[in-house]
């Protein structure tokens, strides 16, 4: 008896089908290196400089000559190097240099010995061990080599890249500018928050979920607010967004029956596609073109909006603004608890991630009803069962997907 799933769209094939019709639409520009955080390289970086740029010293201890080292015979110290003070000139054949780390290797030096392996009495040290060559010297260009690519075009700036491009003396960076979206929630029964509810009016939720979601993608919202419905203020919001944004993303309005004046006005303004995804949540989706504007039409229930934002719209949002993408890591858990599911749709039930004694453990966040907010709040994972898997009992293994910097 189970319901027809047959006209239900898989999320793959409607990613797919979007992500082939999308490219890039951002310019780059030059930013100073603190200013391009969160921005996204618009071209590779190459090296300008080998790392580390000279020889140097891994440890605190002394520049040795291998052939000057004969077992138990002292060798008197020269001079010292500092970090940023290097020794200069020849040093005396049967002597060492005092070496701190990070200081230039002096030239002819073959090791560098540990201070804890060395003896000292005045200027005479004495060597415990005998160096291999090489030993704890950290060659010019091991790092990186001078000219080599160390960030792809495509890369989104962290924390992580800051040092690294600044310790090539990259003191500005090529970066696209950020991607401009335009969001609005419809109903009639929204209200934004600091206002009185009447009966039957709910507060718009959406709209802060979607908003954040833009922020942690760095892309600049213009959020137009709460349009009632009523075609004609639907319909100068969508040629506002259209006008001032690469991308309109509105929540609501578009499953089926209650929804028909959105649908007439986006095929009037433009080529949009109302799908049917075979996910849950997030089975109404609307995806396609304004004259200028991309668009994505959400789910209203809060739930499938979250889903099927960073399902579905962040990777499509990431490759309008240049960005190369990859999902969170996925993961096998074992379930310690039975987990509701009929066949027909893919699942991303939200869930608690936990390390048992054996391995990943995945629990269920309780009612996974669209519009339970709390199922998402609660949730660290994605339990992603498959499209045809029926009810999970406790203790079959299951895809998790932990949330990634967009939810977190
Ligand atoms: P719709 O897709 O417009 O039929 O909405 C489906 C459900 O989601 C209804 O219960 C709406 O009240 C609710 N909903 C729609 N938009 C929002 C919103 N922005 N915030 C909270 N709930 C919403
Ligand atoms: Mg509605």
């Amino acid at each position: 008896m189970g319901f027809d799933t047959s006209g239900l769209l898989p999320l793959s094939d409607a990613l797919q089908g979007m992500l082939e019709q999308l490219a890039c639409c951002c310019d780059s520009e030059q930013l100073p290196l603190p200013q391009a955080l969160g921005r996204i390289l618009a071209s590779n970086i190459a090296s300008p400089l080998a790392v580390p740029p000279f020889d140097n010293s891994a440890m605190d201890g002394y520049a040795v000559r291998l052939a000057d080292l004969a077992a138990g015979i002292p060798l008197i110290m020269a001079g010292k190097a500092f970090a940023g003070q290097p020794y200069q000139g020849e040093w005396p054949g049967g002597h060492c240099v005092r070496i701190m780390t990070g200081a230039p290797v002096p030239v002819g030096t073959d090791a560098v010995v540990m201070q804890e392996e060395t003896q000292a009495d005045g200027d005479r040290i004495t060597f415990l061990a005998q160096p291999e060559p090489g030993q704890n010297i950290r060659r010019a260009g091991s790092d990186i080599d001078k000219g080599a690519c160390v960030l792809q075009a495509g890369t989104r700036l962290t924390p992580r890249e800051m040092p690294l491009l600044a310790s090539l003396g990259i003191a500005t960076v090529p970066v696209r500018r950020p991607l401009k979206v335009a969001i609005f929630s419809t109903g009639d029964e929204l209200k934004p928050v600091g206002t009185p509810l009447a009966h039957g009016d709910i507060y718009d939720s959406n709209r802060y979920g979607v908003r954040a979601m833009l922020a942690r993608l760095g892309c600049d919202c213009l959020d137009l607010g709460i349009i009632p419905d009523d075609p004609a203020q639907l319909r100068a919001a969508f040629i506002r967004a259209d006008e001032e944004a690469d991308v309109l993303i509105t929540t609501g309005g578009v499953s089926v029956g209650e929804a028909d004046f959105t649908k007439q006005l986006l095929d009037e303004l433009g080529e949009i596609g109302f799908w049917k995804l075979a996910i849950k949540p997030g089975k109404p989706f609307a995806f396609g073109r304004l004259p200028r504007a991309w668009f994505f039409g959400l789910p209203g229930n809060p739930v499938s909006a979250m889903v099927t934002f960073d399902q579905l719209v962040q990777p499509a949002l990431a490759k309008l603004a240049g960005q190369r993408f990859e999902r969170p890591l996925q993961l096998q858990a074992v379930t310690t608890e039975p987990l509701k599911k009929s066949p027909g749709r893919l699942d991303f039930q939200r869930g608690i991630l936990s390390q048992g004694p054996n391995g990943l453990e995945v629990r269920s966040t309780g009612s996974q009803d669209s519009a339970v907010f709390s199922s998402l709040s609660r949730a660290n994972c994605y339990i992603i069962l498959e499209r045809e898997r029926g009810r999970v009992a406790t203790g079959e293994t299951v895809t998790v997907e932990p949330f990634g910097g967009l939810l977190l």
